[in-house]
């Protein structure tokens, strides 16, 4: 018996060298991101608002309510730590305004894409559009700046329906706005309604994504985490209520439940590489790691 089981697995493998498939279907799939940032959402009132579709990434995911985001808890310098994968000692993004960032040793992850696998194709889509500035030419299969969530969320769905995709990052913003607006508090009714609005935006993706014609043959890890916190209508202090975020990573390749160890936006990057088969070099001095993902 164990003879003939052993049998079976070295005819399974030279199937898989034959290029046959003998019913490893993961193995057999194109690996594709989805990585979605929500602007200003507190991890406390993201657990606070009624969010479905982002209960149904965790939940089924693997998930830090913990993780950690730049002590300059601003966008400029989150946003280019999650999508650098470095911090801003490193990516010297101090402001939003992007004066001098240093692109040529800590470039935008999709410029790590096109150098180890040109072909894959990239896709940013943003209502806050400074977050393009660290792109540099040739980054990006397709990027732009709607300045509004919905508009946004519509884009990236008819983009995600029929369109060639390996890596999509949206950002939405309308969360931080109302955290400005009406306080980023658990208590504030207003900053959780618009959570619960962020929702179903991302319920509308992910649908989308389920519509995708090839669907079966394709492996989506989906991302999602905001660049900071915030208390008192801002943000921007080195203090927990500012610098904590969730991490939530969904898909077949995630292993699930909460992510043990410390978890940063940082690993955002990094992650999203992984799963396209582009590991971080060490001469990229990458701050992030791998979370959530199993690592083969
Ligand atoms: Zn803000």
């Amino acid at each position: 018996m164990v003879i003939r089981n052993l049998i079976i697995v070295v005819l399974s493998c030279s199937l898989l060298f034959l290029g046959i498939q003998p019913g490893c279907a993961q193995k057999w799939k194109e690996n594709k991101v989805l990585i979605i940032g929500i602007d200003g959402c507190r991890p406390d009132a993201l657990l606070a608002a009624n969010t479905p579709n982002l209960d149904a990434l965790w939940k089924n995911g693997a998930y830090s309510f913990q993780a950690r985001t730049d002590v300059i808890s601003i966008s400029g310098p989150c946003w280019t730590a999650m999508l650098t994968g470095v911090w801003q000692l490193k990516h010297k993004v101090i402001s939003n305004d992007y004066r001098q960032p240093d692109l040529k040793n800590y470039p935008h992850f999709f410029h790590r894409i096109r150098e180890e696998k040109p072909d894959l194709l990239t896709y940013s889509l943003a209502n806050w559009g400074p977050i393009h500035k660290i792109l540099q030419e040739g980054d990006a299969t397709y990027y732009a700046s709607a300045g509004n969530d919905a508009r946004v969320t519509k884009q990236v769905a008819a983009i995600l329906e029929k369109e060639e995709v390996d890596v999509m990052f949206v950002q939405l913003d309308e969360v931080d706005g109302a955290g400005h607006s009406h306080d980023y508090s658990v208590d504030s009714e207003k900053y959780l309604k618009a959570i619960e609005k962020i929702d179903r935006e991302v319920g509308i993706m992910v649908q989308a994504l389920a519509q995708r014609p090839k669907l079966e043959k394709e492996n989506w890890l989906i991302l999602v985490s905001s660049d900071h916190g915030g208390s008192d209508y801002g943000h921007g202090k080195n203090i927990p209520e500012h610098t904590t975020v969730f991490y939530i990573a969904s898909g077949e390749s995630v292993i699930k439940g909460e992510i043990e160890g410390e978890v940063g936006v940082v690993d955002v990057a990094v992650s999203a590489l992984h799963h396209l088969g582009i590991p971080a070099k060490d001469s990229w001095y990458l701050d992030g790691r791998v979370s959530g993902l199993k690592l083969f």
